[in-house]
């Protein structure tokens, strides 16, 4: 199932993608789904960020490649930051370059896990329980700043700085699916999940062991090897396997 956040007329609304139609729910989409009876067609509505939440957490270097690549050795233990929840666009949204304050923006796409239930203290054995599903994610960052400030709350958290969508999936294993971000058409990055150094339920347990998690939460589990530039102008693309694609474009923040 692949739930959607969409605006109509609007209006707002949670919906169930079925083919090339959304189906509206009523409030939200946690629990038993509730039609409204209304439909539209895909191409007639707005996608939204499929989530508002409350917080975003993000895993630093959870794949070893990609460590390796930022000249650090993968951490023993999950590396934990926060990206504002005013980070958060959806897929029809534009990441907006602050070139005011940095001249190095990365893309760094990510497997985005999606919290069902309030929840802490959650054992890595039954973190299934607490998700809800699943979404492509851009963890987007500028370097340049995250080098500088020596912590990662500027560098990671301007506006637009957290791509999400188009949908989240519920229902699909995430152990192994193929993720990919391409360029302007060009693929940068190209892994699978199964090379997670710290996996998603070990992560939910060690975050959960810090904060209450709230349903709509959502974890960023880290970027696989090939972080690069983007610049005004280019389209980014977060591809995973069953789950689907995330696009957006670069523009100039005004
Ligand atoms: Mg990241």
């Amino acid at each position: 199932m692949r739930i959607v956040r969409f605006a109509k007329d609007g209006d707002v609304s949670f919906g169930v993608v079925e083919d090339d139609s959304v189906a509206a729910i009523s409030a939200h989409p946690f629990g038993n789904v509730q039609f409204t009876g209304v439909r539209h067609d895909l191409a007639d509505v707005r996608l939204l960020a499929p989530m508002l939440p409350s917080k975003v957490i993000a895993i630093g270097k959870n794949y070893a490649e990609h460590a390796r690549e930022m000249g650090s050795e993968a951490p023993a233990e999950p590396l934990i930051f926060s990206k504002p929840s005013t980070s958060v666009i959806g897929p029809a949204e534009a990441i907006a370059y602050p070139q005011k304050l940095s001249q190095r923006v990365d893309f760094e796409g990510e497997l985005a896990v999606v919290i069902g239930r309030l929840c802490r203290d959650v054992p890595a054995a039954r973190a299934k329980d607490v998700i809800f599903g699943y979404a492509c994610a851009n963890d987007v960052t500028a370097r340049d700043l995250q080098k500088r400030d020596g912590q990662w709350t500027r560098a990671k958290g301007f506006d637009t700085f957290c791509p999400l969508g188009p949908w989240i999936k519920v229902g699909v294993d995430p152990s192994d699916l193929g993720i990919r971000t391409l360029v302007n058409g060009e693929v940068k990055q190209d892994s699978r999940t199964s090379q997670l150094i710290h996996d998603i339920p070990t992560l939910i347990e060690y975050v959960s062991q810090v904060m209450t998690l709230l349903p709509g939460d959502i974890i960023l589990t880290g970027t696989p090897e090939g972080v690069g530039p983007l610049e005004v102008g280019d389209e980014v693309s977060v591809e995973i396997e069953e789950i689907g694609t995330l696009t957006n474009r670069v523009v100039a923040r005004a």
